[in-house]
C-alpha cells in the first residue's frame, strides 16, 4: 500500500487521521469484519507517519536516524522502547537500536545491560560504580525495564564501526565467554570498549560482567574503569590499558585502596613523574600500576601504606632488581626522593 512520506506536516497528517477515524464510525456499524479491518489500515499508516513527522526530515531521514536524534535530545534519561517505536515508525525499531549501539558506536544501554551490571555488583568496588550511575539516572538500575534505553554519552565512538567486524569474528568462535572477552580486548588495546559490545560478544549471556571482573581482579589484566582510577572514562566503559597481565602479587587490590594510593601519589609515577596526560604512541609508558613496597610473599598487604604508584616501565624495572634490594621494610616508597 502506498504510504505518504513520513516527514509531512504533522498537522496535515493528524487531520487526515481524524478524517479516517471519523469515517470509521460508519464502518463499525456494518457486519463485514474484513471491510472493517481493511478500512482501518490507512489509520495505522497515518499514525506511524505522524510519529515519524515529529522529528523534522532535515534532522533525520531514516528510522535509525530518527531514533538517535530522539535519544540525543534526551541524553542520560531513561526512555521507553515504545517512544522509539513512535518516532521510528517501523516495527523493527529494536533491531535499529542494536545497530546504533554496537555497529555505529552510540552508547545506548538497555535495561537488560543495566540489570546485568546491577546483579554483578556484589563487591564494594562495583557497588560504588553502580551507586554513581543510579544517582546520575535518578532510578535504581534494577527498576529499569528490559525495553527501556538510556543514551549514556552524546558523542559517537567512531572506532566502533571498525571494531564491528572484529567483534563478530570473535563472537563466532567456539570458545568460552571469558576467552572471547579477553581476545577482543587484546585486539583493541587502549580502546574504549562498551558493556554493550561485551554483552553482544557473550551472546547476551549475563555472565559477561562477572567475567570482565574476574579477568581484571583474578587474572590481572589491566582493564580500567571509571572507578579504578580512570575518572576520564564514562560509566560502563572498559579499557585494556596494556597487553599483559599484572604481577600475581599485585592483583586483587580493592578499587577503594587503588584510588586512595593514586590520589596520594597525585596520579603519577613516584619514580619518574609520568602521568596519563603524557600518554604518547612512542613512549613505552602506558599506564600506572600499584607496586607493593613489602612484597606479597613477604607478607606485604594490600593497604594504602604498603602500595606505591609506578608507571609500567618503572614497575618492570623494580621487579628486575635483585631480590635482596626489594621489599623495603620501612614501607617508604622505594623511589621517593629522600
Ligand atoms: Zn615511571
Ligand atoms: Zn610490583
Amino acid at each position: 500500500m502506498r504510504r505518504s512520506r513520513p516527514n509531512d506536516d504533522p498537522e496535515a497528517i493528524r487531520e487526515s487521521l481524524v478524517g479516517i477515524l471519523t469515517d470509521f464510525a460508519g464502518e463499525l456499524e456494518g457486519a463485514d469484519l474484513r471491510a472493517k479491518v481493511i478500512s482501518l489500515i490507512p489509520a495505522f499508516h497515518k499514525l506511524r507517519d505522524l510519529g515519524c513527522s515529529l522529528i523534522p526530515g532535515g534532522e533525520a531521514s531514516s528510522a535509525r536516524e530518527r531514533i538517535i536524534a530522539y535519544l540525543k535530545r534526551h541524553p542520560r534519561i531513561v526512555v521507553d522502547g515504545d517512544e522509539l517505536m513512535v518516532v521510528s515508525g517501523i516495527a523493527e525499531w529494536a533491531r535499529r537500536v542494536r545497530e546504533l549501539r554496537v555497529q555505529f558506536g552510540w552508547a545506548i544501554y538497555s535495561g537488560v545491560t543495566f540489570r546485568d551490571m546491577a546483579e554483578d555488583a556484589g563487591r564494594a568496588e562495583d557497588a560504588q560504580e553502580i551507586a554513581s550511575l543510579e544517582i546520575a539516572l535518578g532510578i535504581p538500575l534494577a527498576r529499569i525495564k528490559p525495553d527501556q534505553y538510556v543514551l549514556m554519552r552524546d558523542d559517537q565512538d567512531r572506532g566502533a564501526a571498525h571494531r564491528w567486524n572484529v567483534l563478530n569474528e570473535v563472537r563466532r568462535k567456539k570458545v568460552s565467554v571469558t576467552d572471547k572477552i579477553i581476545e577482543y580486548f587484546r585486539l583493541n588495546v587502549g580502546e574504549e570498549i562498551t558493556g554493550e559490545e561485551l554483552k553482544y560478544l557473550a551472546k547476551d549471556k549475563k555472565e559477561w560482567a562477572r567475567r570482565v571482573r574476574e579477568l581484571r581482579t583474578e587474572q590481572g589484566w589491566p582493564i580500567a574503569t571509571k572507578n579504578s582510577g580512570r575518572g576520564d572514562l564514562a560509566v560502563g566503559v572498559y579499557v585494556l590499558e596494556e597487553d599483559r597481565q599484572s604481577y600475581e602479587h599485585d592483583r586483587r587490590i580493592p578499587d577503594a585502596v587503588r584510588v586512595a594510593v593514586l590520589t596520594r601519589d597525585g596520579f603519577k609515577c613516584v619514580r619518574c613523574g609520568w602521568n596519563r596526560s603524557m600518554l604518547s604512541p612512542a613512549d613505552p609508558r602506558k599506564m600506572l600500576e600499584l607496586h607493593h613496597v613489602r612484597h606479597h610473599k613477604d607478607k606485604g598487604e594490600n593497604t594504602v601504606e604498603n602500595l606505591v604508584t609506578l608507571c609500567n616501565v618503572d614497575h618492570d624495572e623494580e621487579h628486575r632488581r635483585p631480590h635482596a634490594e626489594q621489599g623495603d621494610t620501612t614501607a617508604r616508597p622505594p623511589h621517593a626522593p629522600a
